[in-house]
């Protein structure tokens, strides 16, 4: 090998060494994290579990803190009023935020994931439109945005989505329903909705870009397990006008849209399954230096001490497996197969470890008094989003099927 010409195509030639702006940026995110959205889940999570789901709120003032901060907007690009970060960093900060609580820091990216939708249009998208958004989402006072796929009969098989959008003038009218969304509420800024315009199959969907307070769109709040400090809502379009500019992408490009959308965010929420990881195995070890059994402290245990010796291993494979997806996204390659990988494996650890956090706390992990037990709900939500694990495992499939078999 001529060493002079650098690394040979195939090779990993990545370094992973933190810059010093990384440093400041995961930094503040951390702190934020740890001094605001851990104690704000942790009261949303006491009122929901006294009062019900009806008590969600989100604290006065969080929202634009975090914008402040440059902790909502900080991958869409700078020309746009964004912080214009790479995918490794951006999957730096995803992670502590997601460590401070994965419900909020899922609700607070919701802008994030939109804009990737719109960015995933290049250019066959209006800049103008586009960019009239993305300045939007990146007010100071911060916003929520959403992005929807999934109906009531079609999640994984994306393609057979009905929600359909007929002409209307030189515009769009579009009725259906959607569910399952996060950020799908009343006061939210933006849907971008993928609608049926043409024939069956992926060959005949759109993407729109819906104002959320457009005539005709409804919400309501779903009650599930994990992420409960988020918004997952339906959505009801009946007759929604939109003009002709909303689409995304082009007449009956919505399938690609969402195909290069999903190609990005995947390894991003990958990172967020690294957050939940994390948390829960480091309140684990500090749980078991702190309790004692039969006169020890439960960690000279080697029952309990190599339970969280995996535990940190996985983590540390799951996190070089998302940066390096993450590095594959910023060079520009394909990043289906790594993208795929990272997201399964990444919120497989994390179910994993979540599910061993509560078994190193015993009955307390149980118990509502420490968050590991939410944190393994939580964790289930990362295993079915963004494509099931078996959804990835099948996208791995057809990979190989072309003889691909490994990441560049
Ligand atoms: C908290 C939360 C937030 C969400 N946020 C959003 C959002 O913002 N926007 C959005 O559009 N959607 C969102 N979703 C929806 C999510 O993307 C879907 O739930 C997911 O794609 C799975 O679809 P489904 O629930 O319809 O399951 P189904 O597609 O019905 O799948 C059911 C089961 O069958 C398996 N299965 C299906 N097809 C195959 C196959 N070919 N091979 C092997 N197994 C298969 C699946 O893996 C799964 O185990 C969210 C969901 C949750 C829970």
């Amino acid at each position: 090998m001529d060493l002079a010409a650098g690394p040979e195509p195939g090779i990993n030639h990545i370094t992973f060494a933190l810059g010093e702006e990384q440093r400041e940026l995961v930094a503040v995110a951390r702190r934020f994290a740890q001094e605001r959205l851990r104690p704000a889940a942790d009261a949303m999570q006491r009122e929901m579990s006294e009062h019900g789901i009806g008590a969600w709120r989100v604290p006065d003032g969080l929202l634009a803190d975090a914008a402040a901060a440059g902790l909502l907007t900080y991958a869409i690009p700078e020309a746009s009023g964004g912080g214009g970060l790479d995918a490794v960093t951006s999957a730096m900060l995803m992670e502590e935020l997601t460590a401070g609580d994965p419900g909020l820091a899922s609700l607070f990216g919701s802008a994030q994931l939109f804009a990737g939708g719109l960015l995933a249009a290049g250019d066959a998208m209006d800049d103008a439109v586009r960019d009239r958004w993305l300045e939007q989402l990146c007010a100071p006072e911060g916003a929520y945005a959403a992005i929807a796929f999934s109906e009531p009969h079609a999640g994984s098989d994306l393609a057979n989505i009905s929600t359909r959008a007929e002409r209307d003038g030189d515009g769009w009218r579009i009725s259906g329903e959607k569910t399952w969304i996060t950020g799908a509420m009343p006061g939210t800024t933006a849907l971008l909705v993928f609608a049926r315009t043409g024939g069956p199959g992926a060959g005949g969907i759109s993407a729109f870009v819906v104002p959320g307070d457009a005539d005709g769109v409804s919400y309501t709040k779903l009650d599930l397990m994990g992420l409960r400090t988020s918004y997952t809502g339906q959505v009801f379009l009946d007759g929604v006008h939109v003009d002709g500019d909303a689409i995304v992408g082009g007449v009956d490009a919505g399938f690609l849209v969402a195909m290069r959308f999903f190609a990005g965010s995947r390894p991003q929420v990958a990172a967020s399954a690294l957050g939940i990881a994390r948390a829960a195995f480091e309140h684990a070890v500090a749980y078991a230096n702190e309790r004692e059994a039969f006169g020890r402290p439960i960690m000279d245990r080697q029952g309990v001490s190599f339970l969280l010796a995996d535990m940190g291993m996985r983590i540390e494979a799951a996190r070089a497996l998302v940066w390096r997806a993450c590095d594959a996204a910023d060079r520009g390659e394909d990043v289906g197969l790594v993208g795929s990988y990272a997201k399964a494996f990444a919120s497989d650890v994390a179910m994993q470890v979540t599910t061993d956090a509560v078994q190193v706390l015993g009955g307390a992990g149980l118990s509502a008094d420490h968050p590991v037990e939410r944190w393994m709900r939580d964790a289930k939500v990362l295993q079915i989003v963004e494509g099931t694990n078996q959804v990835q495992r099948m996208i791995a499939g057809r990979y190989y099927a072309q003889g691909v078999v490994a990441v560049p």
